[in-house]
This record gives structure tokens, sequence and C-alpha cells, in this order.
């Protein structure tokens, strides 16, 4: 079976702890009881397509640890297709959250197995990556890694579209590759090294740009022009993982053949699902939740 979609990334579990108020140096408080979510960006995005329906497939790592198996289940169960994960003996990411009840949180990342994705777990994944119809990338994993597994599907006519979450620096044939590159309003102006000029996106390289607008929806930059599309009004419970959960829904969406208006506006559908629910992946909807027409 080939997976319509590759998502080349990484797979987290949240460790969540509510406090009062966050400890200070030297200092112990005492915190909720701990709440284990399966999260990261590459397995976030990977269960959102996944529940609308997408064949996807994710290409990372986790450790051959408890969390490693909650990830594996978690992922398992939502459809997503783990035979391209490798378990190493690195422990599993996982990211220690607490969270105040003024709704901030402090993150800690460890990244753990996610270390482990090599360029040659990419090549030995050509295959499959060459047989999608697209590959998604976002950068909590080896950078070369990524990188590799774009050209592959660059020269095998596989649409690369990435995520430049946490933001990095990218060689410029990555960049051109990119059909399209996907930023927040932060990652597209640390590229512009300025305010958001959204024509001069397609100067560093890519064929397209999307950038995201948190409540305001999206921007799509194309070669013909720029297109506003707008979020539909929502009442926000939880914005966590809404970046995610829209380009999970974008590709899936360019998998199936829609353009790349149609898709950006299929998936600020689906993220404003999301961001009415708590939680990350389990705020996610399914296909049925969120028909492809808005009639
Ligand atoms: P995050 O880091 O929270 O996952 P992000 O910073 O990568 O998100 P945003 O631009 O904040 O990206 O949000 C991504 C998408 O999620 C937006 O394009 C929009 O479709 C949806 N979204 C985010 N916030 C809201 C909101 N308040 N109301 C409706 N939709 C939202």
């Amino acid at each position: 079976m080939t997976a319509q979609i590759v998502v080349v990334g990484s797979a987290n579990v949240d460790v969540v702890v509510r406090v009062e108020r966050r400890p200070g140096a030297g200092e112990t408080v005492l915190g909720s009881d701990t709440v284990l979510a399966s999260g990261g960006k590459g397995a976030n995005a990977a269960v959102a397509a996944a529940l609308l329906a997408a064949e996807v497939a994710l290409l990372g790592a986790v450790g051959d640890d408890q969390n490693g198996e909650l990830l594996r289940t978690a992922m398992g169960k939502a459809g997503v297709r783990m035979d391209l994960v490798r378990v190493t003996d690195r422990a599993s990411g996982a990211a220690y959250i607490t969270v105040t009840p003024d709704g901030e949180n402090t993150i800690v990342v460890s990244p753990g197995a996610n270390s482990d994705v090599t360029v040659r777990q990419v090549d030995s994944a050509a295959d499959a990556i060459a047989a999608a119809r697209v590959l998604l990338a976002s950068l909590e994993v080896p950078i070369p890694a990524v990188e590799r597994a774009v050209e592959i599907a660059a020269e095998a006519g596989v649409r690369p579209v990435l995520n430049l979450s946490p933001v990095a620096e990218l060689s410029p044939q990555t960049l051109a590759a990119l059909d399209p590159l996907v930023v927040n309003e932060h990652e597209a102006q640390w590229l512009l090294n300025g305010p958001l000029e959204p024509e001069r996106l397609l100067g560093l390289g890519p064929k397209s740009v999307v950038v995201t607008l948190g409540g305001r929806g999206a921007l799509v930059v194309e070669a013909g022009g720029s297109t506003e599309v707008a979020s539909p009004q929502v009442r926000v419970v939880d914005t966590t993982g809404a970046g995610d959960s829209f380009v999970g829904a974008l590709v899936t969406r360019l998998a199936e053949g829609a353009d790349l208006v149609t898709a950006a506006r299929y998936a600020v559908r689906v993220a404003a699902v999301s961001v009415t629910r708590p939680g990350t992946q389990r705020s996610y909807p399914t296909r049925g939740e969120v028909p492809d027409s808005e009639g």
C-alpha cells in the first residue's frame, strides 16, 4: 500500500502539569496530576491528515520506551502508517509543559529519538517518498534529513510542502523546491528580516507560500498574485497545535488534487474547528465533521 502523503517530522510525548505559579530557580512547587498526550509537529500534522481520511505515513523516530509505545499506539489509532518510523535506543522525544491559571505555559523540549532521523533513513524510504503525491516536512528533526527528503520528492515529481517551524535556515535548493512554503507571521518576518511583504517571500525561491495569520486565516502567495483566505469566526478554547492542524488539512486536499487556494480554504475551516476544543491531536476534527464544501 502506498501512502499519498509522507510526513517527515517529529513525534513527542507532551507531559503536561498545571501549576498555580511557575517555580523560580532552585524552587519546588506542587502541580496537578500529569497528563500525557501524543504530540510533536510531525505527528500532529500526520494525525490531522489521517483523521481527514488521508493515507499518510510518518517518517520519523521514537525510542524503545513507554513514551514510544504511547506515540505509536496513538498515531496508529488515528490511522497514521508507522512503517517508516524507526525505533532507536534514545529516549523518545518529549515536551515538558507547565500551564499556569492565566493560560500561559513554559515548554522544555527534549528531542531525544527525533535527533536520530538521518539522511540514511530518508534514503531508505526513497521509494515511499517517490510513490506519494505530497511530502510534508517540519523542522523538529535534523535539517539534513529534511533537505534530503525534499530533494527526493522534487526529483520524483512529488509536491514538497514545508512548514518552517521551528524557524531555521534552509539551503536555496530546498527553498526553491517548495510548493508551498508554509510560515506563520513571525516566521515570515524572520525570513524577510523585516515586515511582512508577501511578494518578497517568493523572491526567496519557493514556488508558492502560505502565510498563516491566526484568527484572520491565511494568505496564499503565488506567482500570479496573492489571495486572502478568511477564517470562520469561532469561539476559541485552545489554539495549541492549530498550525499543525492547518498544514495537515492543506496537504490532505493537495494530495487529492485540489489547487492551493481551495486547499487553504479547507485548511482554515479545519483549523477553526481545532481551536474550539481543548488539547492538540484530540482537538482535530474528522472528515465527516468538516465536509469539503461549505454548503
Ligand atoms: P500554533 O503555533 O498555535 O500551532 P501557528 O503560530 O503556527 O499556530 P497560526 O497562524 O497562529 O499558526 O494558526 C494557524 C491557523 O490556525 C490559522 O491560519 C487559522 O486557520 C487557525 N487559527 C489560529 N488561531 C485561530 C483563531 N483564533 N480562530 C480561528 N482560527 C484560528
